[in-house]
This record gives C-alpha cells, sequence and structure tokens, in this order.
C-alpha cells in the first residue's frame, strides 16, 4: 500500500517524536495563554495549576476539565477571552438545541489556522485545484459551511456556497457545473439522491461526483455505504465540533480506517465519562480536546460528551497521527429503556444493513396505558421494496424486530411507513422523540 499525498508533508508524515514535542511546546504555550484569561485564571487557582510548572504530556492528567456548562456560565460569553475584543474576527457557536448555545471567538490567525487544517483533509482525500465543490451545509453561526469553505478556496478550488436545503437547486448545480466534491450531513445525502431521482436523473450516471465529505452528525458505516452506492462517490467521514473552531479536528484518509485527529492542532484524550479515568488505547470512552494551536479563545481538556475509542496500530497511508473510530454516539444521546443503555447509532446499523428498509427512521419512546415503556420504531420501506402484501411486510417487520432486538436487546415495535413519508430535519437529523411519562 502506498503512503497518500500530504499538503502539509512534513507535520502530517512527522514521527511520534517529534510529533510530541510539538505538542509539548504548544500546550505549554496554550496553558501560560490561557492563564491570561479571566475564566482559567480562576480555575487554575482554584485548582493550583501553575503553567510554568509543566513539562510533560503526561501532566495533561493534573489540569481541569473545561466543560459545556462552563462555557455556558458565569464566564459567558468573553471570559475564555486571551486577547482584547478588537482582535476578534468572527464568532461561530455550537448547533445544539437545548440551553445557551456555546459560542466561539476566533482572531485572524485563528481562522487561518483553521482553513489550512481544513485544506489539509481535503487534499488528503483527493480534493485538488481542478475540483467543484457544492457545500449543501449551513453558513452562518453554525461552523460547518465557513469551515470547509474557507478550507477549499485556499486549496484553490471552485466553491459553489450552496448552502443547505432547497433541494430541486441544489441538483440542478450539481448537474449544470459538473460538480466533483460535496459536503453535506449525511442523512441529507440519503434523501438528494431520491430527489435527484424524481428528477428524472440517475445520480451514479448522471452527475459528475467522485468525493463526498460527510459530517456534523453521528451516523454509521452502513449509511456511508449506502451514499458511496446511490451516487458513485467515495465518502469520507469529518469530525468536528464548533469548540474546537468547527470541521477539521479529525478525517478519514483514503483508507478509511478511522479519522486521524490532528496532534499537532489538538491534543486528544479518552476519558471514562463517569470516573473520568484516561482509557487506553482500544477502550472506549468520552473524546477530550485541548486545543493547542488558539489565540483567541484556547480550551483545556473540553469535554465533548463525544463516544469513541482510539484505534491501534500505524495507518498504511504514513500518517502518525492517531485514529479515532468512528463516533458511537453521545454521552447525552444515550437512551435507557428498560435498564438497558441504547444508543441510536446501535439501531441506525441494524436497520440499514437491511436492503428493504429505505434511509429513514425514527426512534419513539413511549409509555403505554399500563405503564410500560417501549420503544416504536418508525421505519421506512425502500421505494423498490415497498408492496401493498401484508405478509411480506409483516415478514419484514418480524425481521426488523428480530435484529434490532439482537443488537440492543430490547424487543421494538416496528412499524412500516410508506418511503419517503417521516419527517426529516432542516439541519441534523431528529432520530429520537422521548415522549415517556417519567
Ligand atoms: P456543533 O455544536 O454544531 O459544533 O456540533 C458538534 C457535534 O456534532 C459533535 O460534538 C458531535 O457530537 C457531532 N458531530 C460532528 N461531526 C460528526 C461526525 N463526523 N460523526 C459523528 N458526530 C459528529
Ligand atoms: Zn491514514
Amino acid at each position: 500500500m502506498q503512503p497518500t499525498a500530504c499538503l502539509h508533508k512534513e507535520i502530517e508524515l512527522s514521527d511520534r517524536k517529534s510529533l510530541e514535542a510539538l505538542q509539548l511546546s504548544r500546550l505549554e504555550k496554550t496553558l501560560r495563554r490561557a492563564a491570561s484569561s479571566p475564566f482559567y485564571a480562576d480555575r487554575f487557582a482554584e485548582c493550583g495549576v501553575e503553567p510554568a510548572e509543566f513539562k510533560s504530556l503526561a501532566q495533561i492528567g493534573d489540569l481541569p476539565f473545561t466543560t459545556k456548562e462552563d462555557l455556558r456560565g458565569e464566564a459567558y460569553p468573553y471570559g475564555f477571552l486571551t486577547v482584547s475584543r478588537d482582535r476578534l474576527v468572527r464568532m461561530h457557536s455550537s448547533s445544539g438545541t437545548t440551553g445557551r448555545a456555546t459560542v466561539i471567538f476566533h482572531t485572524k490567525r485563528d481562522l487561518r489556522s483553521w482553513a489550512r487544517l481544513m485544506a489539509r483533509c481535503m487534499y488528503m482525500v483527493g480534493v485538488r485545484k481542478r475540483d467543484v465543490f457544492q457545500n449543501m451545509v449551513g453558513y452562518g453561526l453554525f461552523t460547518g459551511g465557513l469551515g470547509l469553505h474557507y478550507g477549499a478556496e485556499s486549496l484553490g478550488t471552485l466553491v459553489i456556497p450552496s448552502g443547505p436545503g432547497n433541494s430541486k437547486r441544489q441538483v440542478h448545480l450539481l448537474g449544470e457545473f459538473e460538480t466533483t466534491v460535496v459536503h453535506a450531513i449525511p442523512s441529507y445525502m440519503l434523501y438528494l439522491g431520491r430527489v435527484a431521482e424524481e428528477l428524472g436523473l440517475d445520480p451514479r450516471k448522471d452527475l459528475s461526483l467522485r468525493i463526498a465529505l460527510l459530517g456534523a452528525e453521528p451516523h454509521t458505516d452502513a449509511a456511508r455505504k449506502r451514499i458511496e452506492q446511490a451516487f458513485n462517490v467515495e465518502a469520507f467521514n469529518s469530525y468536528g465540533l464548533s469548540e474546537m473552531n468547527g470541521p477539521g479536528v479529525a478525517f478519514e484518509c483514503p483508507y478509511k480506517n478511522g479519522l486521524h485527529i490532528w496532534e499537532d492542532s489538538y491534543l486528544a484524550e479518552i476519558v471514562d465519562p463517569q470516573t473520568l479515568e484516561p482509557q487506553p488505547v482500544g477502550r472506549s470512552g468520552e473524546l477530550v480536546l485541548t486545543t493547542l494551536d488558539r489565540e483567541g479563545m484556547p480550551l483545556i481538556r473540553y469535554r465533548t460528551k463525544d463516544l469513541t475509542r482510539f484505534v491501534r496500530g500505524q495507518c498504511p497511508c504514513g500518517r502518525r497521527h492517531i485514529r479515532m473510530e468512528r463516533i458511537q454516539g453521545r454521552t447525552d444521546d444515550m437512551i435507557i429503556l428498560k435498564g438497558v443503555n441504547i444508543f441510536p447509532l446501535q439501531v441506525e446499523n441494524v436497520l440499514l444493513n437491511i436492503p428493504e428498509t429505505g434511509n429513514n427512521y425514527q426512534i419513539v419512546l413511549e409509555t403505554k396505558a399500563d405503564g410500560r415503556d417501549v420503544m416504536r420504531l418508525q421505519v421506512e420501506v425502500d421505494s423498490e421494496h415497498f408492496c401493498e402484501d401484508v405478509g411480506v411486510l409483516k415478514a419484514l417487520q418480524k425481521k426488523i424486530s428480530v435484529e434490532v432486538r439482537g443488537e440492543i436487546l430490547v424487543t421494538p415495535e416496528v412499524e412500516l411507513v410508506e418511503p419517503h413519508s417521516l419527517p426529516r430535519s432542516k439541519g441534523k437529523a431528529i432520530r429520537v422523540i422521548d415522549d415517556r411519562i417519567s
């Protein structure tokens, strides 16, 4: 297997020793910087952290964590700044729907570093100057749009900043301008294939797409494969969160065997979400990230709430930046039903591996008249497999119920619905509706 092309060869192919030396010097700088913000000045004083005493990466465990609640707390909105407000040039926020959104401020230098990381990700999976890149995600406070936009422009790629939604126009743009690369939320990409078909196009043959960059929401490998098949593209997983800039934190390389976390810019740890103990490579837990290259608003040991694990071994692509598995879910996504812990992605994994199921589903949790809590699964049937034959539908219902039970140990009530009949959200998909009476 051949190493793949790199935009920043020296950093991407750096050996572990040099990479860790770079991390240490950046971490020391970050800590000194952070100590000048009101929030960290207090937090470090409370916890007895002396940035000058920090001499090895192994000491990271001695530093306090930062949480979403901290970002929304007393220090909101400017208490994390290490520069004066006149040095800020951009604000973004998280797309979370509950509570106050977290906000992040960027200096000019921060935006340049972010664009550089994005360009590195896109180059890694084969995006080049000659490509036409259609960016089908939200521009604005959400980081996905502008993040990839500046990355692509800095590669010299033609960008069509189409934004999300308006699907017919989206398909026209894909066709007329011979778009070769798209960026989309996976649930939207799954839907767009059907829109193209309704417009009389075969997305496999009539479009020029070759690469799809998929990010912003948890999705399974089964969803990726469906997208790859529907559009005849190579799809790559793009991970990030607004608190760490946005996309560009971790990205799959052409080997698609985990996402490389860019360790020159982020220090990554996995901890047990309950005990907060560091987890060894291979063990699942919550991803914790520290910014190593951020000027305006550094964050130390930020708890992402995203669950994953580090992948063992070296990637054949030649990069030594550690890999993480695709996100398995979020600590706050976990459903507890009848005492069993369930992640929505476990359900997706079963559904999207059954050819007769369509691309959309919803998990409804509800309380029956007798007080039992149940999971009702609304599943779209694939249009090619949809029929009126009750026997066939009953058999499919049974199959789904048995397979989902095998995965989550709870038997769901399966409700089959017509193709494309379930509601779709504009941004990230809403997969779970919890109507239980608690
Ligand atoms: P935001 O607040 O809009 O920046 O959303 C960030 C969150 O989106 C992350 O913490 C993840 O939970 C989720 N997310 C982003 N990219 C991915 C991805 N590729 N796979 C799974 N979840 C993702
Ligand atoms: Zn790789």
